[in-house]
């Protein structure tokens, strides 16, 4: 018996390259702040795995800071 993924949404990364299964999910209007491609512009919820999720918290987290810096 394989631990089979039922009670989860099948969903893949949705950024730009990726094909790694989906961590979490966000609104497009967070995602977009970053410089994350994603694969469709059309989207709602983006889908992020874990790589591109610590990738999006570390450009959000740092948006703040930066934007005094590059103003
Ligand atoms: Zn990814």
């Amino acid at each position: 018996m394989s631990l089979a993924k039922h009670n989860t949404v099948a969903a893949k990364c949705d950024v730009a390259g990726c094909d790694n299964d989906a961590e979490r999910s966000f609104n497009i209007k967070q995602v977009s702040k970053t410089n994350l491609s994603l694969k469709s512009s059309d989207l709602r919820n983006v889908h992020l795995c874990k790589e591109h999720y610590k990738e999006f918290k570390k450009q959000t987290k740092t948006d703040r800071e930066l934007s005094s810096i590059y103003d």
